[in-house]
Order: C-alpha cells, then structure tokens, then sequence
C-alpha cells in the first residue's frame, strides 16, 4: 500500500457495490474489503484493522456505534450516499471521526424515477401490466388525469426537487414550492414559493424532496393531511420518516389520498435491498400500505442507475484518498454540524 491507499471495510454491500467499487478502484488501489452485514453494534467486530468505514443509508451510526467504531481505530465513515440523517454527527465530531458523503451523484436518477412514480401511479400501468399480460384487455378502473394544467407541490428544491420541478413545468404543470432557501433556478423555470399550508391546500399532486431533521420528521401527520385536497396524489423519494404511515393509512382509508408512491419507508431497515419474498414479513403498517389498489412502493431504488453507482464509487473513493493525504475535503462532501 502506498501512503494515499486506505484500508476500508465496507457494510451492507451488495454485488453491484462490489463490481462498480472494484472498477473504480483500480485506478485508487485502496485496500477494500466488502460485508453484507447491515452495520450494528453487533456487527462491528467485523472490522479487521480498516482505518475506514464506508455505509450506507441503513446502517447504524448512532453514538453507541460511533463509540464502538472509535475504540476500533475508525478515522473516517464514507457514505456512498447523500442523506446523513442515520449519523449522530455530534458524537463523530466528539470522537474525531470524520464523516463523507456523496453529496449529487445523480439527482437526475431520483427525479426521473419520482416522475415514474408519479405517471404509473396516475395511469395505473402497474395494473395494466398485469392485466393485458392476463388477457384482460378491459379499461374499467385504469381512468387517469392529465398532468398538464394540474398544480404539483414541491417540499424542498435543492437538486432533486428542482429537476422535478423542471420535468413536470415541462409537462404543463402548475409548479408551487416550499423551502427555506428558495432556487433562483426554479424561479426562473416559472416555479411560485409560497408557504407549506398554501401547498398542501392547493396542489393536486405533492412531491417530498427535503431531507430528514428533527423539524421534517413526521411532516405529512394528520393535521398536514386534513389541509390537502381530497384525492391528492403523494410522493416521497426523500425519506420515510417524512411521512406518519399511521395518518397516511388513515388518509387512504377516507379516500383523503388518491394515489400514494413511495420509494422509502420509516421502518425500511427492517426489510429493504433484500429478497424477503420466501418469509413472513412482520411488520403490519407496510403489509396494510401493500393492500391498497392506489399506493406504489418501490425499495429505494431511485438512486439506483449506472450513472450515479459510477459516480458513487468514484466521488466515495476520492474522498478516502483526500482524507489519507490530509488535503482539504470540499464543503459539500464533508459532513458538518448545521
Ligand atoms: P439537497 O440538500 O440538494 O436539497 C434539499 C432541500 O431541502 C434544500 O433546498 C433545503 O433548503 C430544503 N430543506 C431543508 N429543510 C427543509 C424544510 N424544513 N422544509 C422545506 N425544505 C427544506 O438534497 P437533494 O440531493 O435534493 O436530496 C433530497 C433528499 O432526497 C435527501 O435528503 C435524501 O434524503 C433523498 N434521497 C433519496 C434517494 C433515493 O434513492 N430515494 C437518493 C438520494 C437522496
């Protein structure tokens, strides 16, 4: 190993982890080592002389682990993702840890894939899928909208939720949003700020794009739900926790919400990015969210495109070999306490 090569273990690795980290690390040669397991504390004796860890969006990085990372001689977490909210980052600030991510690698695969939510949602395709390929050709109950001259509702514009905006500006849409910065850039594509309550009382589709926080926990609850339009159509890419599943069955049940696509889920750990197909999954809230005709779920893939796995693995390994030259990390990979 030369100075600048890091001996990194990553967890909760996958064989697509696998072939585009060993691709790009052929031109960085770190010393990497990947473990299916999710990271816990019960699995951090799994390290093996590694300096790094490199995580993803479910693993466990809360002070107790933290600690136990410390104790194991972890300098750095790279996570190969963009959220963060799973990091305690006081405590990994306390133990002299630092801690990466990969701040844009693809919004353009979150986007696209929260308009694909939104459009096979609206014209039932995953229903019609089934059908034509049961020879039923009949139209009864596949009824949609059009999109254009409809009002859509954006939570958060940084860089996915301005590229949704973009999209569906495109199509004719009435765009209104919510943000604490307001994008100059979504002003310009015709965008309108006004304020979360004018957003849920107005908007016939609304889509979550803000990250996760003590303030967004629980965003959409019973009282957000009873401001919004009956038949609205919800979206959340961003994170489960965004959304009460308690209040959205709730709202499904009174018809309150017309359509519901989710590509993340509160209690996702327990059963994302495996192939629980042969078990009896145990958690109700998600089971009864599957029963209804109007709600689509995928298991966070919106990330998931050849493009942002490339530049996942090639922004997450330079970052490793900055922090082994000691050179600066740029604002937006680093992790910093708000
Ligand atoms: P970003 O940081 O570029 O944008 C987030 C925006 O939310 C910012 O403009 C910020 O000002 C705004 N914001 C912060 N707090 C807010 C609040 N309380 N109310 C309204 N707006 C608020 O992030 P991004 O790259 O666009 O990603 C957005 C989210 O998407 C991430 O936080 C992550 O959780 C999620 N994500 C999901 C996937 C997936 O595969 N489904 C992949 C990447 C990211």
């Amino acid at each position: 190993m030369n100075a600048y090569q890091m001996k990194t273990v990553f967890f909760s690795s996958k064989r697509y982890d696998e072939t585009y980290f060993n691709t790009s690390n052929e031109h960085y040669a770190h010393d990497i080592r990947f473990v299916e397991a999710r990271l816990t504390k019960d699995t951090v004796s799994l390290i093996d002389g590694e300096s790094a860890v490199c995580a993803f969006v479910n693993d466990v990085l809360d002070r107790e682990v933290l600690s136990l990372l410390s104790e194991s001689k972890i300098k750095l977490i790279a996570l190969r993702c963009a959220g963060f909210n799973n990091v305690d980052i006081n405590a990994a600030n306390e133990l002299g840890i630092k801690v990466v991510r990969v701040p844009a690698y693809s919004p353009n695969a979150v986007a696209e894939h929260t308009v694909c939510l939104m459009l096979a949602l609206n014209r039932k395709i995953y229903r019609a899928y089934n059908r034509v390929r049961d020879g039923n050709f009949s139209l009864d109950g596949l009824l949609g909208f059009d999109f254009s001259g409809k009002t859509l509702g954006i939570v958060g514009t940084g860089k996915i939720g301005a590229i949704v905006a973009r999209i569906l500006c495109a199509m004719g849409m009435k765009v209104l949003a919510y943000d604490l910065m307001p994008n100059q850039e979504c002003v310009d594509y015709g965008v309108s700020y006004v304020g979360i309550e004018q957003l849920f009382r107005e908007s016939n589709v609304i889509s979550l794009h803000c990250p996760l926080s003590p303030v967004t926990q629980h965003l959409i609850d019973q009282t957000a739900l009873d401001k919004m339009q009956n038949g609205v159509m919800l979206i959340n890419t961003s994170r489960g926790a965004l959304l009460d599943a308690s209040a959205v069955i709730k709202g499904l049940k009174s018809k309150k919400i017309g359509y519901l696509g989710l590509d993340v889920y509160e209690q996702e750990s327990e059963l994302f990015f495996e192939d629980l197909s042969c078990e009896i999954i145990q958690d109700d809230v998600f089971e009864r969210l599957l029963t209804f005709p109007n709600v689509l779920i995928t298991s966070h893939q919106g990330f998931f495109t050849e493009d942002a796995l490339k530049k996942i693995a090639d922004t997450t390994l330079h970052s490793i070999q900055q922090f082994s030259k000691g050179a600066d990390l740029s604002d937006d990979v680093l992790v910093v306490l708000p």
